[in-house]
């Protein structure tokens, strides 16, 4: 199979609207990364997605809507705070789980009996979903396991061959996924950390928990327990008063002949003068929109990435610091 890339634009929505009504999957830009998508009510299309990525048949997938999309035609909404956060968050990298009405397939639940919905902020990606006006499933555009996708380009490096379309919106802005909240109890709970944070949850709810998971525990959001976003170089990560042992192993590196890159926020560059850096930006909003580009860019230039981290789990940090340790196991 030919993968085309293709700018969005109004041929190439029909075009993908036709894939995607005909039940085939397609990679599609969201304002979070690029997401693997066919519809949802579509048993076919969507066992697609889990052989084409490789993904674990207990992850289940998130459905995306346009942000007119009367959703209560897929779940019942048990709890009042829903409707706020939907005010303020969406559309936006806000996805809510709430009770599954069962419209859904459930080879995308999983056979569960909740569903995660989110409506996208990007333009194209609303677009396409008004033009398809059907839910959408999608994961991110990558093979399992792989560092999620944030151009068009870096879909086509890991599914070449295996979607026929790729829309290309540009460079996702949000850079990691979307916070993933478990909206079936009284106080809302952070499945999945992201740009929504804790702190604007509280804002609008009174409340919000994160979910813990420990050992042993049924895992109410199943990915958060795989291998993931692992670039195909070596990588270590370094806390940010592990700094001096970071230059120790990037010079032992280099002696040994290997190439190694330090990811780092910009503040360090002064520090690290003349070393191969990925600079991830400044602020908590920079370093989540560069992280995954800069970890795709260093697989293809260093032999090992050292990473730095931010000394903040606050805000954004808790998303960035979810994404980047498990990138470093
Ligand atoms: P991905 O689309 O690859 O970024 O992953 C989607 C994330 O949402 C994974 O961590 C899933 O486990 C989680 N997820 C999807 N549907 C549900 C659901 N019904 N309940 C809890 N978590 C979910
Ligand atoms: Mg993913």
């Amino acid at each position: 199979m030919i993968t085309q890339i293709s700018k969005i634009n109004k041929e190439s929505i029909e075009q993908a609207k036709e894939i995607l009504l005909s039940g085939g999957v397609i990679g599609m830009p969201t304002e979070t990364v690029y997401g693997l998508a066919a519809v949802g009510t579509n048993s076919e299309a969507v066992k697609k997605i889990y052989k084409i990525k490789g993904r674990p048949s207990d992850n289940p997938l998130i459905c995306h809507v346009h942000k007119d999309y009367d959703i209560s035609k897929l779940v019942l909404v048990k709890n009042d705070y829903v409707y706020k956060l939907m005010k303020k968050f969406m559309p936006g990298p806000l996805t809510i789980v709430c009770d599954s009405l069962g419209v859904i397939c459930k080879e995308a639940v999983c056979g569960g009996d909740t569903l995660a919905i989110r409506m996208p902020s990007h333009k194209g990606c609303q677009e396409l979903l008004r033009a398809v006006d059907m839910p959408i499933v999608a994961p991110s555009a990558n093979l399992s396991k792989h560092t999620s996708p944030v151009t068009a380009k870096h879909v086509y490096d890991d599914l070449n061959g295996k979607i026929p379309l790729i829309l290309d919106g540009g460079k996702c802005q949000g850079g990691i996924e979307s916070t993933v909240l478990d909206c079936t109890t009284k106080v809302p709970r952070i499945l999945r950390a992201g740009l929504i944070t804790k702190e604007m949850i509280e804002s609008v709810c009174g409340g919000c928990e994160i979910a813990e998971h420990k050992e042993g525990d049924k895992v109410k959001s199943p990915g958060v327990k795989y291998t993931h976003y692992k670039p195909k170089c070596d990588t270590i990560l370094f806390s940010i008063n592990e700094v001096d042992k970071a230059i120790k192993l990037y010079d032992e590196e280099l002696k040994k002949g290997r190439k190694p890159y330090i990811m780092c926020e910009n503040s360090l560059s002064d520090k690290l003068k003349g070393k191969n850096l990925l600079l991830l930006g400044n602020t908590g909003e920079e370093i989540a929109s560069n992280l995954y580009d800069k970890l795709l860019e260093g697989e293809k230039k260093a032999d090992i990435i050292i990473a730095i981290s931010f000394g903040r789990e606050d805000g954004v940090y808790m998303g960035i610091m979810n994404r980047l340790t498990r990138s470093c196991n």
